[in-house]
């Protein structure tokens, strides 16, 4: 794990930059107090405290205004890793989608991204000044529930903001944030098992998988296969699943049959934002088993450990369906139409996957090979006939699914990619005059993007009405469809303005055809409109409570998540005002 520099070793730094980061001035005696304050913290958590800084920095020869030396060799590492979310996971200073470790208000060049297109492009760092923009000044290497009771205190002691991190795949900042210590649960990372788990205070015991925020999807579904399980997790590698994955909802391709993360969780250890080191189940800490699973991460305090039931080994039917070559307006209007028309008997059927433009993977446990092939015979049929490819095969666990597909079609980090997104509604599909609807509305979205849609909602899953908190439209819907846009390393702050406003107003197409539906909490638009109804419903008003009765100093705070103090708070300086 690659680490900044031992906080104690950086105190100059500390004085002169970080301090002044701190407060946004110059060093005072308000701040030498606050030096001592940092010393005790970092004894406290053993040594564990670092001063950040970005991953690229070794690309520059200017940092916050202040020259510096370049290392070529560690440079070299970014650029040709600038891509891979392992090593991107490795390093506190980078993120998924670099644009939230930059001061996107005051874009461009107010952080220390290189050219996503070429890394080794030296108009990105040549005489340009790296700035640690909008990562956190400092970080704590989380490794027990007493730093993060340690940091809270030390946040309530000097008003300085926290932010919680673990993989740093948020679409909406809320891993990072300028001037704010941060919690880095990267390295609670470990998974275990239990077939006879019995949430504490509780009777009934269950298969399942317990594991630390850390631990990445990946491994946790190369230890679920090597013990003939499935653990129902996300379309990426590096996602952690037991940290905003599933406090936000979780959706996976087997969702549709096995329901969301939330449905799945049966326990959490976590340690609030009152300082209470708490294990919440059905059985103890109901209300905040509630909040917890759906409404969101950080907001609730920091997770230690989750407890997740796992399922069987499936065996799975992949339909994997595209005509990427030859698409064209025309025909990509024609397949979505195809799709639209589908879906609702794919739903009845168990399927779930990933329509990304004119491919589609889905997959399917409950189906057999023939049955699978004569269901998806008009998809596959239109794909070849605009001269594409089609494979309907059948594959022994999840794991095999993930290794051949996922790796090679899960979504790509490095770029400054934004969201906005949809839960669209049963009543779209089951009816001609929905359908038509529906069809109409991605037809003309088109030239902007075409929608990326996960067949992910929880459609034939035996929910039990109130267990979670997440928003109900999830019951009801069969897609979430989300639009997109992105700009790159030196746009100005008014094309990225303009991005978000282009993605707000693409999305709103969306939200007239589904009045009263949501959206998904981890994938929305930055500035979803009416957030807290789209993300919880009526939830939201239970949750608020909650949020109260565990924060009460308002201590986590966190965009458009649940108590958000919202846009003017100073801790959001770095989003830009639309
Ligand atoms: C490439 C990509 C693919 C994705 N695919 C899917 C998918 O298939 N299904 C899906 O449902 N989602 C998917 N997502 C969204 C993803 O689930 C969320 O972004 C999730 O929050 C990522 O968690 P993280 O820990 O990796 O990210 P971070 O950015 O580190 O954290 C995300 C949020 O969770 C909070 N948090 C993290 N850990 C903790 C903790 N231990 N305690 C309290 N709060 C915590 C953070 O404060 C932040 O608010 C994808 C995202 C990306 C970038």
């Amino acid at each position: 794990m690659a680490h900044g520099v031992l906080f104690l070793v950086r105190t100059a730094v500390l004085l002169s930059v970080g301090a002044a980061h701190v407060f946004g001035g110059p060093l005072s005696v308000r701040s030498l107090s606050l030096q001592a304050k940092f010393a005790a913290l970092n004894e406290t958590v053993g040594g564990r405290l670092y001063a950040a800084g970005p991953w690229e920095l070794p690309c520059f020869s200017e940092y916050n205004g202040t020259a510096v030396t370049p290392d070529e060799a560690a440079c070299a590492i970014v650029q040709d890793n600038y891509t891979d979310p392992f090593t991107r996971v490795m390093h506190f200073g980078a993120y998924m989608m670099p644009q939230w470790e930059t001061c996107q208000a005051e874009s461009p060049n107010a952080g220390c991204l290189l050219n996503l297109s070429d890394p080794t492009d030296s108009d990105a760092f040549d005489g340009v000044d790296c700035q640690l923009g909008n990562i956190p000044s400092y970080y704590i290497d989380v490794r027990y529930p007493s730093d993060v009771q340690a940091a809270l205190n030390f946040s309530e002691m000097t008003g300085i903001k926290l932010s919680v991190k673990n993989k740093g795949h948020d679409y909406k900042g809320r891993s990072s944030g300028k001037g704010t210590l941060a919690l880095w649960v990267t390295n609670l990372n470990s998974i275990s098992h239990s077939d006879s788990f019995v949430p504490e205070g509780c009777s009934t015991g269950y298969d399942a998988i317990t594991i630390g925020p850390g631990a990445i999807t990946e491994d946790i579904y190369e230890y679920a296969d090597s013990i003939n399980r499935t653990f129902i997790g996300g379309y990426h590698q590096t996602i952690g699943a037991g940290g905003g994955y599933f406090l936000g909802g979780g959706h996976s391709v087997l969702s549709p049959v096995y329901g969301l993360a939330v449905d799945r969780v049966i326990q959490v250890k976590v340690v609030t934002p009152d300082g209470q080191y708490v294990t919440a189940n059905e059985c103890q800490h109901p209300e905040l088993f509630f909040a917890l699973r759906g409404g969101g991460g950080s907001a609730w305090g920091v997770v230690f450990e989750s407890t997740h039931r796992l399922a069987p080994q499936v065996t799975l039917q992949v339909a994997s369906i595209g005509f990427t070559e030859h698409a064209n307006s025309s025909n990509l209007a024609d397949w979505y139409e195809l799709l639209v028309n589908e879906t609702y008997r794919f739903g009845t059927e168990g399927w779930g996957g990933h329509i990304v433009g004119p491919t589609i993977i889905y997959v399917n446990p409950l189906l057999s090979n023939a049955e699978a092939n004569a269901s998806m015979q008009a998809v596959v049929d239109f794909a070849l006939g605009q001269g594409g490819t089609a494979v309907v095969e059948e594959l022994p666990s999840y794991l095999t699914f993930f290794s051949k597909y996922v790796t090679l079609a899960e979504a790509v980090v490095g770029p400054e990619i934004i969201l906005g997104s949809r839960l669209i509604s049963t009543s779209l599909f089951d009816n001609e005059v929905g359908r038509t609807t529906l069809s109409n509305t991605i037809k003309s979205v088109l030239p902007f993007a075409s929608p990326y849609i996960v067949v992910g909602t929880p459609f034939l899953y035996n929910y039990t009405v109130g267990t979670t908190s997440v928003t109900p439209a999830w019951r009801d819907s069969l897609w979430h469809l989300s639009i997109h846009s992105e700009w790159v390393w030196n746009s100005t702050v008014e094309y990225i303005a303009e991005q978000y406003t282009a993605v707000t107003q693409h999305a709103q197409l969306f939200r007239d055809i589904t009045p009263g539906s949501g959206a998904y909490f981890n994938e929305g638009d930055v500035y979803e409109p009416n957030h807290t109804y789209s993300y919880w419903g009526e939830n939201y008003e239970i949750l608020r409570d909650i949020k109260e009765f565990y924060d009460p100093k308002g201590l986590l705070d966190c965009w458009q998540c649940v108590g958000w103090t919202g846009a003017d708070d100073p801790l959001y300086e770095c989003f830009v005002e639309l």
